[in-house]
């Protein structure tokens, strides 16, 4: 049973799991080295000037090794030019190739770079889009014509000692695989160990693996179950963690943070690369501020470990709990804003958390909170419906639509005036005692705010939610962390991370950042988290490419126009990618996609079909608001 592999060392202390090390050039991946930051240029590979100028702009960031796009034979030699020129330049970074349809392409550049990256789901195969009926032999046949095709490379490698990273994409899955294990997490694996298998039969293990996904939960899952796999199977390979297709700005940064750090605070995780529809050198502080987190993790304080865990990690299942109003149950996350450290609450601040007062009635947004935390102080004012207060209960008065706050010492050791609706109850994660479960499980009023302050904190309050799980405690759980000594970059990174890891296994029913950043940051953070887990969805989503050699038109340009004309499209999922050659299978997920096809042309997608072809990129943005009209996904602004 799947469930029962253990796919890292402990859920408890932060202890990375050890692989092999494999090397590319003088750069050691996993073992007992750091993790590695990495990112890849997105010039025109034939631009050695360009190309060379860009990876010296990333290794000047931090980035410890810079991957190229090598769509053709052309560009695989030229890798030679700009690596001569970077070192003429004084940079000896170790560089990767990327390749995808061009066995060709990867056996002249296997003999130039460190490493080389495959990806298995079209190393040799052009993907048709069909699901046909494999039988076990026509199979097995597959896999000795893929053997045929990557045993070459593998020799090259091994006389070169260049290494390979077996690169999957969950976009662009074989048909084989496909056909047998659908676009699944063990999709992704078997196809990776395809070609691991491959490797290894050739005695080749300078191998470095990698699961993607522009869906942070998919990421996640297919990359625990490739370490139980290789935890299993005795061989552990160096990982290599990445988000596709992530997007821009914070969204960008939010999907990279929480599918990357899910992994990474469970020990997953040996070098890192975080996809920004940005400059390249963009990701490099992202992904620093990232790794940064796990340099003295080591050292923090841990419980003792889990014996069995009550949930698959495998697969997403949201945590049965009761519904208390508009908490827990069925309703999706709820966010709580925190204005207890305002000295005054008027109504115009309310603008921060999605509720505008206009024309005498308020005006809601997509993106409202549905809590505020006032502390001690009152509102004076009517509250917007949907918006319901809470107060410390020393000061609670049981008004409309007002909540109390209590320790969990004295809401269960006092006869302090309660809520017979409900009551919010703060616990901290370190407390897991019988007696207190008891007396958790004997309440039908309350929500628990479960706090931390251990700096291992997302693994401590996970245990927590297990423990109420094991004893069948259907408690609403609020997470809440406190963030008042980070700028709004680091805020960013560590809430995706510490809030995402536990919506990523849909265990908690809702979000309190408290911070001293202003209430519209923290609250647009809180949604952003929720969207990039797919919890709550409130917004447009975003697949696009972070852009490469092959890229067709300026990404960043042209994702902030469509951007700006279909950000009002709540739930709808739109695909914009630099080349057609990896672009459709890449945005598998999206409604729409808009597809660099040539120089200056555009083809457009409704899911996986291909509805227009060879559009002017000047009328290509009106085309995409047309078809989206067209399928009656559009709505007014
Ligand atoms: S989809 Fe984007 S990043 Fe991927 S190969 Fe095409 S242009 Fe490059």
């Amino acid at each position: 049973m799947d469930i029962l592999l253990p796919y890292c060392n402990s859920l408890t202390k932060y202890s990375r799991l050890k692989t092999r090390e494999g090397m590319v050039g003088k750069v050691g991946i996993g073992g007992n080295n750091p993790i590695r930051v990495q990112s890849m240029t997105v010039t025109n590979t034939m631009d050695t000037d360009a190309t060379a100028k860009e990876a010296i702009r990333m290794i000047d960031a931090g980035c410890e090794l810079v991957r190229i796009t090598a769509p053709s034979i052309k560009e695989a030699h030229n890798l030679k030019n700009i690596k001569d020129e970077l070192y003429i330049c004084g940079y000896d970074v170790p560089l990767i190739a990327d390749i995808h349809f061009t066995p060709n392409a990867a056996e002249i550049a296997a003999q130039i770079v460190e490493k080389v990256r495959i990806n298995p789901g079209n190393y040799t195969d052009r993907k048709q889009f069909k699901v046909t009926e494999y039988t076990d032999s026509a199979y097995k046949e597959e896999i000795e014509r893929i053997r045929s095709r990557f045993v070459p490379l593998i020799r090259i490698c091994k006389r070169n000692k260049t290494a390979i990273r077996i690169g999957v994409n969950h976009g662009s899955l074989s048909d084989r695989i496909m056909s047998r294990y659908g676009d699944t997490p063990l999709g992704m694996v078997e196809s990776g160990m395809e070609f691991v298998r491959i490797c290894e039969k050739e005695k080749f293990y300078n191998i470095i693996l990698s699961m993607k996904s522009s869906n942070p939960v998919v990421m996640v899952h297919a990359n625990r179950l490739l370490a139980a796999k290789m935890i299993e199977s005795g061989k552990v390979y160096p990982i290599h963690l990445g988000v596709t297709e992530a997007g821009e700005g914070e969204g960008g940064r939010i999907k990279s943070a929480i599918g990357i750090g899910t992994l990474l605070e469970d020990g997953i995780g040996d070098t890192i690369r975080v996809s920004l529809t940005e400059k390249p050198e963009n990701e490099i502080p992202v992904a620093k501020m990232i790794v940064s987190r796990y340099a003295e993790r080591k050292s923090y304080k841990s419980k003792n470990d889990l014996d069995v865990q009550p949930v698959n990690p495998f697969e997403f299942k949201r945590r049965e709990s009761t519904t208390l109003n508009n908490v827990g149950g069925e309703n999706p996350p709820r966010i709580i804003a925190d204005f207890s450290r305002q000295k005054e609450i008027r109504p115009s601040e309310l603008n921060a958390i999605g509720y505008k007062y206009l024309k005498d009635k308020w005006h809601i947004s997509d993106q409202a909170a549905d809590f505020i935390f006032v502390g001690d102080q009152s509102i004076n004012f009517e509250l917007p419906s949907g918006l319901a207060i809470i107060q410390n209960a020393e000061v609670w008065q049981n008004l409309k639509n007002s909540y109390p706050l209590f320790m969990s010492n004295e809401y269960f050791q006092t006869k302090s005036k309660k809520s017979n609706i409900l009551n919010f109850v703060s616990i901290n994660s370190s407390d897991i005692d019988v007696e207190i479960f008891e007396k958790i499980k004997a309440e039908s009023t309350i929500i628990l705010i479960l706090e931390t302050n251990n700096k291992h904190g997302m693994a401590e309050q996970r245990r927590f939610i297990f423990e109420l799980i094991k004893n069948d405690i259907s408690v609403p759980t609020i997470m809440k962390r406190n963030y008042s000594r980070l700028d709004t970059k680091q805020l960013l990174i560590d809430s995706s991370i510490d809030i995402g890891a536990l919506l990523i296994d849909g265990l908690i029913d809702g979000v309190w950042l408290e911070s001293n950043q202003s209430p519209q940051f923290i609250n647009k953070t809180s949604f952003g988290i929720l969207q990039a887990t797919r919890s709550r969805i409130t917004k447009t989503e975003y697949i696009s490419c972070p852009s490469c050699g092959r890229t067709q038109f300026d990404l960043p340009e042209v994702t902030a126009q469509i951007r700006k004309e279909t950000e009002h499209l709540k739930g709808v999922k739109i695909g914009i990618m630099g080349c057609i050659v990896n672009g459709p299978g890449e945005m598998a997920d999206a409604d729409y996609g808009y597809v660099g096809t040539g120089s200056g042309t555009i083809a457009l997608y409704k899911g996986q079909k291909v509805i227009q072809k060879n559009i002017d990129t000047k009328d290509a943005v009106k085309a995409l608001i047309d078809l989206i009209k067209e399928y009656r996904d559009w709505v007014e602004k």
